[in-house]
């Protein structure tokens, strides 16, 4: 995820709303069961919000619902702009205490655990090394010199959490959060809610590709060697799915591509081998996990995937790897995954 300012810029914000549901089900008075679909720019990315109600007035206003979540979401997480709560951890002095609300100390709190479980390849403690390699700007190659310091302040143990205070410290002076691998699934998870709580059961959430279903939907997920066509879809019940894999998000310096993927544990791009996908029961979780399972590659990542089943995490794994051109499909047992044209 990305709030680049290019977001605030460039927009175009297409707000409509359309009745798509054919004349017999959205007749001009409004009156009926109707679908509303919105689409606008949101978290640095697309969002598009397809909504249905019992009459148009009721899917239009449950979908504003959530448009507003995930508004909210974006100004308390992001760390593009000055003055939200991750920022003023980013910038605090190294020991001085931030105090953090509940929402936001138990999220950190419950993706520090995340990337625990997954052994360090999703770390949301990466901004100095998404810095050293200047991601959020044009790319660079670090020296030997600012890799090292880059990747001496990452970790969670440069930051001390304390849930029952809701303290939060950052103990190194590059030390920073970084909210672009898990942000936007804790923000489809909001508008999940918010749905749920206007009584909509069939609708989804797009936010820049990554998917929330409330009831059942197909999900293209795109091909990562022409990622505008897709490789096949995926059936989700009541689930979200993500896909990490290099894409314009990547940077290409002196003609070599940088992906937008790290490996906190080396401190480098990881490397591309396609794409990853993850259909998990909350957004947040398949977020992270499809930024894990790019990081560790296909083998550690099926592998990972099904020890979480084992321990109760619920979700599944897809791997799109391109090998000689061809597209090769690896996936959970159980996973249903439609090859497009098969
Ligand atoms: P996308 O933004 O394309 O949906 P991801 O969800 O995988 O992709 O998040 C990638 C973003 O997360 C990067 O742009 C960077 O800010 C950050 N990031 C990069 N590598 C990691 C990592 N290993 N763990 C956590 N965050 C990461
Ligand atoms: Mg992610």
């Amino acid at each position: 995820m990305a709030f680049p300012a290019r977001a605030a810029a460039a927009l175009l914000i297409l707000r409509l709303s359309l009745c798509l549901s054919g004349e017999a089900a959205c007749p001009a008075a409004g009156r009926g069961p109707a679908r509303v679909e919105r689409r606008l720019a949101s978290m640095g990315t697309v969002l598009a919000v397809s909504v249905a109600g019992p009459d148009r007035a009721a899917a239009l206003a449950a979908s504003e619902e959530a448009v507003r979540e995930i508004g909210r979401v974006e100004e308390r997480l992001t760390t593009w702009r000055r003055g939200g709560p991750l920022d003023r951890v980013n910038r605090a002095r190294p020991g001085e205490p931030i105090v953090l609300d509940p929402e936001i100390s138990e999220l950190l709190a419950a993706i520090f655990a995340w990337s625990e479980r997954t052994e360090d390849a999703f770390d949301p403690t990466v901004a100095p090394l998404v810095r050293a390699w200047d991601l959020r700007g044009r790319g660079r190659v670090p020296d030997a010199e600012a890799l090292a310091r880059a990747r001496a302040a990452t970790g969670r143990s440069k930051f001390r959490l304390d849930a029952a205070s809701g303290e939060a410290r950052r103990l190194a002076a590059d030390a920073g959060i970084d909210e672009g691998a898990w942000g936007k699934g804790y923000a489809l998870d909001r508008a999940v809610e918010a749905l749920r709580r206007a009584g909509v059961r069939d609708a989804t959430v797009d936010l820049g590709g990554q998917v929330s279903a409330l009831g059942r939907a197909a999900v293209a997920v795109a091909d990562p060697r022409t990622r505008d066509q897709a490789a096949g879809s995926l059936i989700l019940t009541d689930a979200s799915v993500s896909t990490s894999g290099n894409s314009e998000r990547g940077r290409v310096v002196e003609g070599r591509a940088i992906g937008h993927l790290l490996d906190p544990r080396t401190g480098y791009p990881a490397s591309d081998f396609g794409s990853a996908t993850v259909v998990a029961p909350s957004g947040l979780t398949a977020d992270i996990l499809s930024t894990a399972f790019f990081v560790l590659g296909p083998e550690k990542g099926l592998a990972l995937s099904e020890s979480l089943r084992r321990r109760g995490f619920e979700n599944q794994a897809l791997f799109l790897v391109v090998a000689n051109g061809e597209l090769k499909v690896l996936a959970s047992p159980g996973l249903e995954f439609h090859r497009e044209g098969k």
